[in-house]
């Protein structure tokens, strides 16, 4: 028999085999007054539906033109640079898992502000939400998701060692406003390519 690894990992695509509420083996098939393929009890009846997850985090601006980045400590895209965003969790609103996000993986201080960013990406299941705030203090303590966090001139960001898409997405809409001072919101999509 074989044993799960050690290592506890993220499944992508998701899947689920057994029900959550008597253990039976699930069945894949459409409910009764539903209209997609779900995973379905026929032992309890207990229909386990999956939606997209919610992923925040912040664009932490320092001092006009840099930007704080941290580098990553785990799986996936380890040693890879990111901005401060995790998977939201049960009982917290956006802005209270973005600002924990920012907490956990840099340390800093950080004064909240506006909405930013907002980007479905259909085929990771999930949805990225990103909001501007001001660091307050250049006193850091990333955690140990976080190899290291630093800041970047904005004429000095990683493009190539970046970690996520939506990462590169958000930073350029943030670069580019900062151009024409205007920081608006941005809501796209972002769309699976061949290879990645
Ligand atoms: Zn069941």
């Amino acid at each position: 028999m074989t044993q799960p690894s050690a290592s506890f990992y993220f499944p992508a695509p998701r899947t689920q085999s057994f029900c959550n509420q008597c253990g039976s083996k699930l069945a894949r098939l459409v409910p009764p007054d539903d209209n997609r393929m779900r995973d379905v009890c026929e032992n309890c009846g207990a229909v386990h539906y999956q939606n997209p997850r919610n992923v925040v985090g912040i664009v932490p601006m320092w001092k006009d033109d840099q930007v704080l980045l941290c580098r990553r400590a785990i799986e996936p895209r380890y040693n890879t640079w990111t901005l401060p965003a995790g998977f939201m969790e049960l009982g917290e609103t956006l802005g209270q898992g973005a600002l924990r996000e920012m907490a956990e993986e840099a340390g800093a201080q950080v004064e909240p502000g506006p909405l930013f960013t907002v980007i479905s990406v259909p085929y990771a299941e999930q949805v990225h939400v990103y909001y501007l705030a001001k660091v307050t203090s250049d006193v850091l303590d990333p955690g140990p998701e976080s190899l290291e966090a630093r800041f970047f001139h904005l004429d000095d960001i990683p493009w190539d060692n970046l970690a996520f898409r939506t990462v590169t997405a958000t930073l350029e809409r943030y670069v580019a406003d900062h151009k024409t001072g205007r920081f608006q919101i941005h809501e796209f999509d972002i769309a699976p390519r061949d290879h990645d």
